[in-house]
């Protein structure tokens, strides 16, 4: 039998094989046919009255998320792919960067994608909205003039080896990623999910152990009897390795659930992932309060570099504040995660 894991690795690695092959397509054989398919290309064609190859692309991959919930992360971003090379690479080394609060920082996404939509969109629609729409495949190149080596270089380490000894695994696909953010609504929409498909299931809790979304996929098919958690991306590794079969990727949920036996030791396994707290929210509304401010302090017309940079240094900035807070606040009885992952 084809193992889906393979699979995935294939899909990846032919997506880079196309990249490349687009660029060159591009930039030596001179040949402009398809331009950029980055969400920029797609902001800025709207703005512009221009359905571009951006455009088709982001449509694809909305009706895909609507069918198959996220799968583009997890079989087809070339940066997720990147990370699980990473994580593969220096995950056998156990360094342990504290970290706290971190469950709630997934507000990030969903700001970073606020400010792309405003500095792309709404800044140019606000001097006129566009009246004409025209269809121009070759509107935007595919590798736009912002960045720069250094740039590249910059976020593959920031994004790559130091948020996962900070944040564990995929932690930008999980906090920081916009695409991600716009596509998590589609974790619970997609139709097709991980689903309990017999009663086999012992709570062995390997399923949350292989999850590097780190989902509480135990806790989830006890509550419901799937997952519907938006970090999801159907990568579906807690499938491939659940030991009894109990689990997998469906269109229709089974008339099943787990035992008592096994929902006893969900409830003991995924206590750690479920804990929310009034003083999380308050510090992921401090971040969030920050990256605004940073903003429109100015951060809009730094170097490419510097909002590189500073992503991940606002991150580490509210988590030092999170940590002065938590041990002034000695007495407060938040948990949190301890498991590295
Ligand atoms: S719940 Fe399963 S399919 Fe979803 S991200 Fe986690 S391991 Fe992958
Ligand atoms: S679904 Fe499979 S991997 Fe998860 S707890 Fe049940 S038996 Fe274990």
């Amino acid at each position: 039998m084809v193992n889906v894991q393979n699979l995935r690795t294939l899909s990846r690695v032919a997506l880079i094989l196309l990249m490349a092959v687009h660029v060159a397509t591009w930039y030596l054989w001179g040949i402009h046919a398809v331009g950029s398919i980055g969400i920029e290309a797609l902001f800025s064609g709207l703005s512009r009255g221009v359905f571009n190859a951006g455009f088709v692309f982001w449509i694809l991959v909305l009706v895909s998320a609507v069918i198959l919930g996220r799968t583009f992360c997890g079989w087809f971003c070339w940066f997720g792919g990147y990370l699980e090379l990473v994580e593969w690479g220096i995950g056998s080394l156990k360094i342990k960067i504290p970290r706290r609060m971190l469950l709630y920082l997934g507000v990030i996404p969903f700001v970073s994608l606020a400010l792309k939509v405003y500095n792309s969109l709404i800044v140019n629609w606000i001097q006129g909205f566009p009246t004409t729409f025209t269809f121009q495949l070759a509107d935007v190149e595919p590798w736009g003039g912002q960045q720069t080596g250094i740039s590249i270089l910059i976020t593959l380490i920031m994004f790559g080896p130091v948020l996962f000894f900070a944040f564990g695994r995929r932690a930008w696909c999980r906090y920081l990623c916009p695409i991600g953010a716009l596509l998590k609504i589609f974790g619970i929409v997609g139709l097709c999910k991980v689903r309990l498909v017999n009663d086999n299931c012992n709570g062995c809790g390997t399923c949350n152990r292989t999850c590097d979304m780190q989902v509480d996929v135990l806790g989830e098919l006890k509550t419901h009897g799937e997952v519907l958690s938006s970090n999801c991306i159907r990568c579906l590794k807690c499938t491939n390795e659940c030991p009894t079969g109990a689990i997998g990727f469906n269109f229709n949920r089974k008339e099943t659930s787990l035992s008592d036996d096994a929902s006893s030791k969900a409830e003991r396994i995924s206590l750690k992932r479920r804990r929310l707290s009034a003083f999380d929210i308050a510090i992921t509304s401090l971040w969030a309060s920050i990256m605004m401010i940073f903003f429109f302090l100015g951060f809009q017309s730094s170097s490419q570099e510097i909002k590189v940079l500073m992503t991940p240094g606002l991150l580490l900035v509210t988590f030092g504040l999170v940590w002065i807070v938590q041990k002034a606040w000695s007495r407060n009885k938040i948990s949190e995660p301890t498991h590295f992952q």
